[in-house]
């Protein structure tokens, strides 16, 4: 027999790795990536956090306004780590790791059919511009 992505996972897997706090009840592991929330079918970033609790967060990046913005309508936030790890957003963390490094995104809880507000996103990344030419055979001065 031959083990594929597709196949189900056998239930005593299963069971031994919820009972290791490994993956929980709904599959959610504590590497953090897409997944599609059922309720909604929204695009969401869901995993276990630092706490051990089921994180759905939307996939939109907060500027330190939007994440006020969050926090007063209700919603917990995240920073997302290079490492795909959800940690809990603290009032020691909001004062000294402000929302807005790219390195660690914060997000916002997900509410069905309640997308984050453009207002409270960051705008998107501009490239880098590109360096001087230096083909330009004239004297700058
Ligand atoms: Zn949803």
């Amino acid at each position: 027999m031959t083990t594929t992505s597709t196949t189900p996972m056998p239930a005593w897997l299963r069971s031994m790795l919820q009972a290791k706090g490994v993956i929980s009840e709904t599959g959610l592991t504590r590497n953090a990536g897409i997944r599609t929330h059922r309720p909604c079918h929204a695009a969401c970033i869901a995993g276990i956090d630092d706490n051990g609790f089921d994180t759905w967060t939307d996939p939109t990046e907060l500027t330190p306004t939007g994440e006020l913005q969050a926090l007063l309508d209700g919603r917990r936030t995240w920073d997302l780590h290079a490492h795909r790890a959800l940690t809990l957003r603290t009032s020691i963390s909001i004062q000294h790791r402000p929302a807005g490094n790219p390195a660690r995104p914060v997000l916002a809880q997900h509410r069905c059919h309640q997308p984050i507000p453009s207002s409270w996103a960051m705008p998107p990344w501009e490239p880098l511009a590109a360096p001087p030419s230096t083909e330009d055979d004239e004297c700058p001065f």
